[in-house]
């Protein structure tokens, strides 16, 4: 490709809504043959909301909301913003939190009220030894299969309360994998999130594990915990492909650097712009595969 050829690319992807970091981009483009998404506030919106609460016998909603909600809101998580805010609109004032830690992709833990409190993922409480009690067990699998992402929290070895979170798929996400996929282009979403959750989203947007030319259940990949993304992409790359990673989280940073080709939302963290080859300047997904559409055709007519 002509350097000027290049230049005329990176000038109408600015046209587009595309930052391309520079014209060199646009080769490393070329080759891509699978496209990486990264589930929450990527292909979902990212703008969690508390949407149900389930407690155990004997515990008020209210209190089990205060204590969770005293705990995330020490945390930058959108799961946690969502359940604090939730926790601050249903009771006002939390009570102070000590020897807060942030357990990165599985959720915090610290002492509320002088007990020792843990809010996370479900495996995270039933690993430390919480026991479940059943019909807390049923209303995780009820809320995962809908889609949502089951929360626990747990104090004295026992879960005490489901907090349900989940926000939206993005209207435009649907569409974008329909376009990545006339590319030629086979989608793969990678999340934090559990895997019922994750193959449902993966679902709603057309990512299945059956689509002609696809490669099975490869296509979701669930429950990564954030150090171990980079890892996923480096796996695809052992095996022959040319990966695009989409993202916007922190936890994506590595990922989108390791990927032949990265692309961030620019409605995402700097973490993950400053990272990525390529940013979509307005978060919409559709623009991604304009950005591989855009650098086909500049590198297709200077041949
Ligand atoms: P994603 O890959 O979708 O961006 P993360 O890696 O950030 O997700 O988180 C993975 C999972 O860990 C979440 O779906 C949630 O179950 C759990 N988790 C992480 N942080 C928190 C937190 N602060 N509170 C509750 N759960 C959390
Ligand atoms: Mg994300």
């Amino acid at each position: 490709a002509t350097p000027t050829a290049l230049l005329v690319g990176t000038g109408r992807g600015a046209q587009l809504g595309i930052l391309i970091k520079g014209p060199e981009v646009l080769e490393s483009t070329r080759r891509i043959d699978t496209v990486v998404l990264d589930k929450t506030g990527t292909v979902t919106t990212g703008r969690m909301a508390l949407t149900g609460l389930v407690t155990d016998d004997g515990v008020e909603e209210a209190e089990a909301l205060r204590i969770a909600g005293a705990l995330e809101h020490a945390s930058e998580h959108p799961i946690a913003k969502a359940i604090a805010a939730a926790a601050i609109d249903r009771v006002g004032q939390l009570p102070a939190v000590t020897d807060f830690t942030n357990l990165e992709g599985l959720g915090v833990s610290g002492i509320v009220d002088q007990r020792a409190v843990l809010v996370g993922r479900p495996r995270l409480l039933t690993d430390h030894g919480h026991e479940l009690p059943a019909t807390l067990a049923q209303a995780i699998d009820a809320a995962q299969a809908a889609g949502k992402t089951a929360v626990v929290a747990g104090w004295d070895g026992v879960v005490r309360a489901v907090l349900i979170v989940a926000d939206e798929v993005k209207p435009t996400s649907r569409e974008a994998i329909a376009q990545l996929r006339a590319l030629g282009l086979t989608p793969v979403l990678l999340t934090g999130d559990n895997e019922t959750v994750a193959r449902t989203v993966a679902a709603d947007v057309g990512i299945t594990a059956h689509a002609p030319g696809g490669e099975g259940a490869g296509q979701v990949i669930a429950e990564v915990l954030p150090a171990d993304k980079v890892e996923v992409i480096k796996r695809l790359q052992a095996d022959g492909k040319v990966v695009a990673m989409v993202g916007d989280g922190v936890n994506d940073a590595a990922a989108l650097a390791q990927a032949d080709l990265g692309l961030a939302m620019g409605t995402g963290t700097d973490a993950a712009i400053e990272a990525s080859d390529l940013t979509l300047v307005r978060g919409d997904l559709r623009v991604a595969a304009d950005a591989i559409r855009l650098s086909r055709r500049t590198l297709g007519t200077i041949k």
